[in-house]
């Protein structure tokens, strides 16, 4: 957007983060989109379709219509999946339209207390907080290890809690210690230093998926690999955007550029899709920020997620055979968002032993979309269940996929759904750098 038009805008008394009139401009509402997105192959309903959400944004940025209920329901039930932009022929930035649309709705629409201060605390404080995540891992941690867990499931304690009931089962495993006790440390390559790379960990991941951070960590090592593990990193922002705290990404952004960028490393890695995709936006969120455009833009260029880097590169062949029937699942904001589809079926396929075999509609979301699974429960699910039969379909051993949210998404699935060995399989769940790690183990 020129600066111009920002002007204007905020002179015309609208949102300067509200969808921008050249972005919406590109939709011609040809519905090429429509059957690309799941809320529209589950509803069937224009208005929750790409097409019909553009119009409602238009409507409401012409003026011609306000703010409804309505609208906020359509909105909130996108998942950013972002699978219209991929299938749209005018290239229509959906992505960015969403997260416009939802800052303008943060704030003209404040959302009422008790959720308000809950909102505020999660993204505000916890997430940015590396203190209070590790305590919230410890105490999840003692939860489940002490047994209490297996405990209130049997009782259906959590039942009487109305929706919290409905969402348990997504808990995933606290993992002590958290990858934040790696943070400020240095990992040397295996043999010859070929490339020195910065390795983000992000917020809840450092919790939830120490283990296959530190996975990470060895397959780049095994690749030549001199890994950093910056001290002073943060969050990426990626929930805050989503979310359309828009101001908060930036706030975050900064801080991880001023983190990694005075370092030059060959690629700064990230192994979250969702992350990734934000990370690689970061020109854009600073856009209008003199001090860090060109800083940010920088940033991008160094910007990889860990499928793409390690594709690119003479990866190491030097691994054991890693039996097993895999399919992959495919993270949208990895294959929608940063366009990176082949990469990780080229790293599945390059494990000696891998039987790798393509499920139906592999592109299209399984429900997790951030948080979307849990504050959109009903929706998710009904979107997981066609994920599931899809995934069942081709008879897989073990799911891959290349973004922990969606690990969890897939991993309630298979419990819930899956057939065969994903439904026997005690990790029916696998990253695409955790099977490259167990084939390197293996050798
Ligand atoms: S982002 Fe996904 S859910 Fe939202 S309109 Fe596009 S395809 Fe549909
Ligand atoms: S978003 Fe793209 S594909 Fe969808 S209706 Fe508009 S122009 Fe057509």
């Amino acid at each position: 957007m020129a600066a111009s038009e920002l002007a204007s805008r905020v002179k015309e008394g609208r949102h300067p983060d509200a969808p921008q009139q050249k972005d919406l401009d590109k939709c011609v509402h040809c519905g090429l989109c429509l059957n690309a997105c799941p809320t529209y192959r589950e509803l069937g309903v224009e208005m929750d379709s790409p097409r019909g959400r553009i119009y409602q944004m238009v409507q409401v940025a012409t003026g011609a219509a306000p703010i409804t209920d309505g609208y906020l329901e359509h909105m909130s039930l996108c998942l950013g999946c972002r699978a219209c932009e991929t299938a749209c022929p005018s290239g229509v930035p959906y992505g960015r339209l969403i997260e416009a649309a939802r800052t303008e709705i943060q704030a003209r629409v404040p959302r009422r207390a008790p959720w308000r201060q809950i909102e505020n605390f999660a993204f505000g404080t916890l997430l940015v907080t590396p203190w209070m995540l590790r305590l919230l891992g410890a105490g999840l941690w003692l939860h489940q290890k002490s047994g209490l867990e297996t405990l209130v499931r049997k009782t259906g304690l959590l039942k009487l809690f109305g929706p919290l009931g409905k969402i348990e089962h997504l808990t995933p495993e606290a993992q002590l210690p958290t990858f934040y006790s790696n943070y400020g440390k240095v990992y040397f390559a295996e043999g010859p230093r070929k490339y020195r790379v910065a390795m983000l960990g992000g917020c809840i991941a450092n919790v939830f998926f120490a283990r296959l951070h530190e996975a990470t960590v060895r397959v780049l090592q095994k690749n030549g690999c001199e890994v950093v593990v910056p001290a002073a990193q943060v969050c990426c922002g990626a929930l805050h955007a989503h979310a359309g705290r828009r101001e908060e990404t930036r706030a975050l952004a900064r801080k991880n550029i001023d983190a990694l960028l005075m370092t030059n490393f060959d690629a700064i890695i990230s192994n979250t899709g969702g992350c990734g995709a934000t990370l690689k936006e970061y020109h854009e969120i600073l856009e209008h920020d003199e001090a860090y455009h060109d800083k940010a833009k920088v940033f991008v260029s160094k910007m990889k997620d860990v499928n793409e880097f390690l594709a690119s590169i003479d990866l190491n062949k030097n691994m054991g055979r890693v039996e097993r029937r895999v399919t992959y699942q495919d993270s949208c904001h990895l294959c929608h968002g940063q366009k990176v589809k082949a990469a990780p079926r080229q790293l599945l396929k390059s494990i000696p032993g891998l039987e790798f075999v393509e499920m139906p509609a592999s592109d299209v979301c399984c429900g997790s979309a951030g948080i979307y699974n849990v504050v959109e429960n009903d929706m998710a699910e009904e979107i997981l269940a066609s994920k599931m039969r899809n995934a069942n379909s081709v008879a897989p051993d073990q799911i891959a996929s290349s973004n922990p949210g969606c690990m969890i998404q897939l991993a309630a699935g298979c419990k819930l759904h899956g057939t065969g060995k994903l439904k026997d399989n005690a990790v029916p769940v696998r990253h695409v750098v955790e099977l490259l790690d167990e084939a390197y183990r293996n050798a």
